[in-house]
């Protein structure tokens, strides 16, 4: 049986030199990279939306009541996932896109049944529109969406190389973890995803792996199962 493994795409992964929207040179370079992985892997994606609109930062600053800011995040996580699913199918990727809400003539609704059809069949799958719930995150989508399609890891991307014991941007002499445990992920407080996310995983027993998806390379490595990064599990 193939391996199969959801890899996390925040939306500010994809801003590049952009302060707002998609910079498409990234979005190209993830696809080569997610093709260069091969066909060995079955690979679902989930797609964040942080470069267009983060509820929570849109309602702070405009008034705007959180959960309809949420429902702009959410919509632009579709977004997201139309421009990875454009650049995916031009690298020769097949790559079908199912939201947690349908949009009638564009996006599919999420069905745990079809999510795996999909993956079976050997199609990338980009799951957008997050949990379809205000007030959560798609850190927690990455993870409620692993345990659904029985992935064996949650891949998360990041613009730092791994855990650390502090804010590596703000202190030279933090230290990157090779390997980390919930428990010690917990007692030690280091932040590897928001803390409902965390939750989910730490009380499934989902491992996830934190990377840096800005050095080349790093995505093939993930999916393959290269020990980069760094390894949070039970
Ligand atoms: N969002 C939401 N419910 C979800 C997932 C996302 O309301 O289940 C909204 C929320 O406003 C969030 C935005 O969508 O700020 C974008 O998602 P996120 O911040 O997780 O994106 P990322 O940081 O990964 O780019």
């Amino acid at each position: 049986m193939k391996k199969r493994v959801l890899l996390k795409i925040s939306g500010e992964a994809l801003l590049g030199q952009k302060e707002y929207g998609i910079d498409n040179n990234v979005v190209d370079r993830i696809a080569l990279e997610m093709k260069e992985a091969g066909s060995d892997t079955e690979i679902a994606v989930v797609v964040g939306g942080g470069n267009i609109f983060r509820g929570m930062q849109l309602s702070d600053k405009t008034g705007m009541v959180r959960a309809t800011a949420d429902s702009m995040g959410m919509l632009a996580t579709i977004m997201n996932a139309i421009a990875l699913k454009d650049r995916f199918m031009a690298a020769g990727t097949p790559t079908q896109i199912l939201s947690a809400f349908n949009i009638e003539g564009m996006i599919e609704g999420f069905e745990r049944d079809k999510a795996i059809r999909i993956l079976e069949r050997g199609n990338v799958l980009i799951i957008a529109g997050g949990t379809s719930n205000p007030y959560f995150t798609t850190d927690s989508t990455a993870i409620l969406r692993a345990l659904e399609i029985g992935a064996s890891i949650v891949l998360k991307g990041t613009n730092v190389d791994g855990v650390y014991d502090k804010d590596p941007k703000k202190n030279q002499d933090a230290k990157m973890y090779n390997e980390v445990t919930f428990k010690e992920a917990i007692n030690q407080n280091l932040r590897v995803m928001d803390m409902t996310a965390f939750a989910m995983a730490n009380d499934n027993n989902m491992p996830i792996r934190v990377f840096n998806m800005h050095t080349n390379g790093n995505i093939t490595k993930a999916l393959l199962g290269e020990s980069i990064g760094t390894y949070v599990h039970n």
